[in-house]
């Protein structure tokens, strides 16, 4: 089966500095993989490597099979809405509800599928908070609004940006579940950045460790490891 991402020998260079420094990386369907570095080791570098919105210096990467340098425009748009972005800041707007928060992504497609909406709010736990605003929801609430929204045009890669760093310790573990929910459920192949070793250990199938752009190793994490 061709891999959801394979990097090759992947450099991203700005003047001297090496975001990404040689990374070979291979990111199978339907896995959990954490990506876990200090502050500058090239997580959001490898993100934007992953979301084909950043290009190698030097290297090469397939998403899907297919290079993203190579693709026009229009071809890499729809590349990038089979991948879902989840953020530390939630990103919603602030002046739409729940409902249209998590419609936003089909609605700049032109498409509408209220059912499908409606079934992401459930599966969410936010049936009863469709017409609430973000402001009325609590941090993990807007996360949940956030992975919906994520996940309404069926992404088969889900990027998560150190999705649990602004909330507490509980609510962090509800995220994580929903996570590992959506990759039993849809088969979603997840990238979890996270600092949180904890994190890890509970979802993750694996964790490449980068250090000042190096993919430092590859942890297999134990099942034992993991709570589910
Ligand atoms: P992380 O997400 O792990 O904090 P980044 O991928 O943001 O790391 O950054 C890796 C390195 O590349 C850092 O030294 C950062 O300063 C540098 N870098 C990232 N993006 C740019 C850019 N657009 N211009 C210049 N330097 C950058
Ligand atoms: P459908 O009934 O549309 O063929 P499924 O039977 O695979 O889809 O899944 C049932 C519901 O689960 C869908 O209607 C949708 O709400 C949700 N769903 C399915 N696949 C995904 C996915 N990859 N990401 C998010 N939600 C999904």
């Amino acid at each position: 089966a061709t891999p959801v991402a394979a990097l090759d020998a992947v450099t991203v260079s700005y003047g001297s500095t090496k975001a990404l420094d040689n990374v070979d990386l291979t990111i199978e369907r339907g896995e959990i993989i954490g990506v876990i570095g200090e502050s500058g080791a090239g997580k959001s570098t490898l993100l934007g490597i992953l979301d084909a919105v950043e290009h190698p210096t030097t290297g090469r990467v397939l998403i899907e099979g297919t290079d993203p340098k190579e693709l026009s425009g229009r071809a890499r748009r729809q590349l990038r809405r089979r991948i879902g972005m989840v953020f530390q800041g939630f990103n919603l707007l602030s002046n739409r509800t729940v409902r249209q928060n998590i419609a936003l992504p089909l609605k700049l497609q032109r498409r509408s599928e209220p059912t499908l909406v409606t079934e992401l709010l459930d599966y969410v736990g936010l049936s009863d908070h469709a017409d609430r605003y973000p402001a009325q929801l609590s941090g993990g609430q807007k996360q949940r609004v956030a992975i919906a929204r994520a996940l309404v045009t069926r992404p088969g890669l889900l990027l998560c940006d150190e999705p649990t760093s602004a909330l507490d310790t509980r609510t962090t573990a509800d995220i994580l579940d929903l996570l590992a929910d959506t990759r039993r459920d849809f088969g979603t192949t997840i990238v979890l950045v996270t600092h949180e070793l904890d994190a890890v250990g509970a979802i993750c199938d694996r964790a490449a460790i980068l250090e000042q752009g190096a993919l430092k190793s590859i942890l297999a994490v134990a099942p034992s490891a993991r709570e589910r």
